[in-house]
């Protein structure tokens, strides 16, 4: 705000006052040349405690000081209204100009300037919300059953969580229980079943757990996979024998000269013998990549790695490769690849892929039911 023309202010009591602010001998304000706004061009005293406050928020606000009713305490305008201590915290809060803002900003419960209304409201809207935070807190145990998902959406309503905010409290709760049932690897078809009926009950999509944790889903195939949920492709472009199920078929690159190279130590993979090792994959012995940038290694063919329930099959642009699990001796599995060790091949084919986890726990699984 301009300082205006000293000529032109007044204060209360009709005496001039100078352009710069003088103590005000009565009630020890300072007078700040100022107008209250353009409309009114009454001049304003600021007591000298708030003058600071008073300069440096003139700068920020969207609006001008609105012309505020003069004060009884020595008929001086206040620019922010009376203040009264919080009965909860006893810190002095000033008026809201919007009585929607009723809440304390020091402890966030209601203020001194809070109707009876807005504090029982208030009061029940906390307790649905602890309520509500009490429900998530069984569902991220994994003891939510029907009726805790009835209760949620009772509960919910009275909360009042803005979208955003349910969001993420629901998502944190379903990440939370999935975390959970994927720590040993293994998740039943039970669990399984029951994680995928949550997404939609609390209100998530794929797009939100994958922004959210892109991990944990593939986390989550390899545990269904090993606790016998193998994935099925309804319309692959294998062509399966009589008897033959397509689990899985992902982009992948075949990569050449794999056996001229020699992995440094960063960089292994894990070996992982198929048959010998029990019904589990685990997760986690994948550190390395399987393909160091600057090395001799390029990319020999571009197509699908095809999982079924007998063979991997890569159908490539211009050559395919197949690979019995009879004669798979066991599997490379890096981070975003996987190399086949069969019996009946000297080189060993290594893929380049999405993950690398996920085709072993997958290959894993098959050869098991397959032998
Ligand atoms: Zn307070």
């Amino acid at each position: 705000m301009r300082p205006a023309e000293p000529e032109q202010l007044l204060d209360q009591t009709g005496s001039h006052m100078r352009h710069r602010p003088k103590e005000h001998p009565r009630a020890a304000v300072a007078c700040l040349p100022l107008r209250c706004c353009d409309h009114m061009r009454q001049p304003v005293s600021v007591s000298r405690k708030n003058m600071k406050l008073v300069r440096e928020s003139l700068d920020q606000m969207p609006y001008r000081p609105r012309c505020l009713p003069s004060e009884s305490r020595g008929g001086y305008v206040s620019l922010f209204g009376p203040k009264a201590p919080c009965p909860h915290c006893g810190r002095n809060v000033r008026k809201p100009r919007d009585a929607k803002d009723f809440t304390c900003p020091h402890c966030g419960q209601p203020g001194p300037w809070a109707s009876g209304d807005q504090i029982e409201a208030w009061e029940k809207e906390r307790q649905a919300r602890a309520r509500y935070d009490q429900l998530l807190a069984q569902v991220s145990n994994g003891d939510a059953g029907a009726s805790v998902m009835g209760d949620l959406r009772n509960v919910q309503h009275e909360a009042a969580y803005a979208p955003d905010e349910l969001k993420k409290l629901n998502l944190g709760a379903w990440l939370k229980y999935v975390s959970l049932a994927v720590s040993d690897d293994i998740v039943t078809p039970e669990e399984d079943s029951h994680i995928g009926a949550l997404v939609p009950a609390l209100g998530l999509t794929p797009e939100d757990i994958q922004a959210a944790n892109p991990e944990i889903l593939d986390h989550l195939l390899i545990a269904s996979i090993n606790g016998g949920v193998l994935p099925e492709v309804s319309s692959p472009s294998l062509m399966a024998k009589k008897g033959e199920i397509v689990h899985l078929e992902w982009p992948a690159d075949l990569m050449k000269e794999v056996t001229l190279r020699e992995f440094r130590g960063g960089y292994q993979g894990f070996s992982f013998p198929i048959g010998k090792s029990g019904i589990r994959y685990r997760v986690g012995g994948a550190r390395g990549h399987s393909v160091v940038t600057g090395t001799e290694i390029q990319v020999a063919d571009n197509g699908v790695l095809c999982v079924s329930s007998q063979r991997t099959v890569f159908l490539g642009a211009r050559k395919t490769i197949e690979l019995p699990y009879a004669k798979l001796v066991n599997l490379t599995v890096y981070k975003d690849g996987v190399q086949f060790h069969q019996s009946n091949r000297q080189t060993a084919p290594l893929f380049r892929l999405r993950n690398g986890e996920v085709v072993a726990a997958l290959v894993n699984a098959a050869a098991h039911r397959s032998a």
